[in-house]
């Protein structure tokens, strides 16, 4: 019998399971649950309910069985990357691994089913647990003072320049300016506007680092503070940061400092001995609290003993007996930036990374980082433009410039690892760095899934050169292909609508 023979049924390989959306499953009279006979004579309950609360128009919602949702949110799932996936090279955003230890411990029902509105008597735990984190933040940046209300990063920012704003108030001239590297994260600009000031640039050498004749140049008595993120978005440490920091202090500002990246530093350098006043940390970067789907996380804040009266209320004081309470009785605070304490058990975790770590593995941590980021640029250095010369700390940033003689682009490259099975890098930032494949591996991969990443991110440099096509058409193994991403940002579809008059399946 011949190959030909064989009788392949017509549909087979067309037919794709599982791919279509809970709505196009649903048959009328399908049903989930079926509730026990109630015994009791039924009542419409809804004459008892306001007529303005109800809605008349709900219509074509879905008719399936519990099974079938069950299938469907798995299989949703199912289409979903993240770090628990596999490697999450995305820079600047630290993706590491999130230690499920740090889950069963937010879990704990003294934790997890705290309720905020709680009296401060029952809840001394909880708030232990804000001041030892307090407390192991201010020992790992230096800053004495450290609230951890703010709920991301940008939102920490935010809340940081308030304080320096109310503190120049204070004073009796709030000034005009910020001054902001080239090199800094885009949060930084946009945090320093929403409080009202206008940002000046400050342009990087071609070192990619600050020059400290041109911050003196630009500083006056009119800028409020220098906001700079170290290491800058190029990976690289700002070797001359307490430099900058008493041309800035001269001049009666104050240093701002993005610490989001604080995984190159954490347990080496405190920005506090460096002579910032001021920083955000990501403890859904640094300290290995998950990022969400966008949220929650936490952007605590520290700052130095001038700026500690601004911070917003309640503070975690401790009395005299030993117990801790909230203190509102602080006449010169910006006031509360988020509701109750925080995201609590975003904190909760990342105290529970911490105390896991202690000191000497915070520092094997940075180190591990640093060693693993040099290492990717080590090795794609001979395929890939480096956007800057010299080392690097925990992320690299490659450009897309000997790619671009074969007609490849960036963003070609990053449809293209997809295909590989990896998560892409950060393309098209920093700013500085035209076409830039920005790569942060963190210090949880090993050395086999770097080398996995390496081998791929070389053999995309080649068909780059040979077969760009296939390239430039990546991805090719996904569910989805391109998108529009414009639209996608700007038109969402965030909510499904039924069409008007049609039941879902009928
Ligand atoms: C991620 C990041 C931010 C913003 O943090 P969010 O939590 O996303 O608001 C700011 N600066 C730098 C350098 C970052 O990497």
């Amino acid at each position: 019998m011949g190959a030909s023979d064989v009788k392949v049924p017509a549909a087979a390989g067309h037919i794709v399971r599982n791919e279509d959306l809970i709505f196009e499953r649903s048959r009328a009279g399908r049903q989930g649950y079926h509730l026990p006979d109630l015994g009791i004579p039924e009542k419409d309950i809804s004459s008892m309910i306001p007529g303005e609360l109800l809605r008349d128009d709900i219509e074509g919602m879905p008719e399936v069985s519990e099974f079938e949702v069950v299938r469907h949110f798995t299989r949703l799932s199912t289409w979903n990357y993240g770090v628990d996936t596999g490697l999450y090279p995305l820079g600047s955003c630290t993706m590491k691994y999130n230690p499920k230890i740090n889950e069963s411990i937010a879990r704990f029902e003294g934790f997890g089913k705290a309720h905020p509105l709680l009296p401060e008597f029952l809840s001394q735990g909880s708030l232990e647990i804000l001041r030892q984190l307090e407390d192991a933040l201010a020992e790992i940046t230096g800053l004495p003072h450290i609230s951890l209300q703010p709920a991301a990063g940008a939102h920490g920012e935010l809340t940081a320049m308030l304080a320096i704003r109310a503190c120049h108030a204070k004073r009796g001239h709030v000034r005009k300016t910020v001054l902001i590297p080239d090199s800094a994260h885009g949060t930084n600009p946009a945090s320093a506007i929403m409080c009202g000031y206008e940002v000046h640039g400050v342009t990087s050498t071609s070192a990619g680092l600050l020059d400290p004749a041109d911050v003196e140049r630009n500083m006056t008595e009119d800028v409020a503070a220098l906001m700079l993120t170290n290491p800058n978005t190029l990976g690289k440490f700002e070797e001359e940061i307490d430099k900058v920091c008493e041309i800035v202090h001269a001049k009666g500002g104050f240093v701002y400092m993005d610490g989001a990246n604080m995984n190159a530093l954490m347990g080496i350098s405190r920005p506090g001995d460096m002579g910032v006043d001021c920083m955000h940390l990501n403890l859904h970067k640094t300290f290995s609290t998950p990022h969400g789907g966008g949220g929650p996380g936490a952007g605590p804040i520290g700052v130095v003993d001038e700026l500690e009266p601004y911070l917003p209320n309640p503070r975690v004081a401790r009395n005299a007996d030993g117990t801790l309470q909230l203190n509102f009785d602080r006449p010169d605070s910006i006031g509360r930036v988020r509701a109750f304490v925080g995201n609590f058990g975003v904190l909760v975790r990342a105290l529970a990374y911490i105390y896991t770590l202690g000191a000497d593995g915070l520092r094997e941590a940075t180190e591990t980082a640093v060693l693993n980021a040099n290492y990717i640029k080590h090795r794609l250095e001979d395929v890939y433009a480096l956007a800057y010369e010299g080392s690097v700390l925990h992320e690299v940033v490659f450009t897309d410039r000997r790619q671009q003689a074969f007609g490849v682009k960036n963003s070609d490259i990053a449809k293209r690892i997809i295909d590989y099975g990896f998560y892409p890098p950060t393309m098209s930032f920093p700013l500085i760095a035209p076409g830039a494949i920005m790569i942060e591996p963190t210090e949880t991969e090993s050395r086999e899934e770097l080398d996995l990443f390496i081998d791929s991110m070389r053999a995309i440099a080649e068909e780059c050169e040979q077969t760009p096509d296939i390239v430039r058409s990546a991805p090719h193994r996904t569910r989805m292909g391109r998108f529009d991403e414009t639209a996608a940002a700007r038109k969402p579809v965030l909510r499904w609508q039924p069409e008007k008059g049609k039941v879902a399946g009928a």
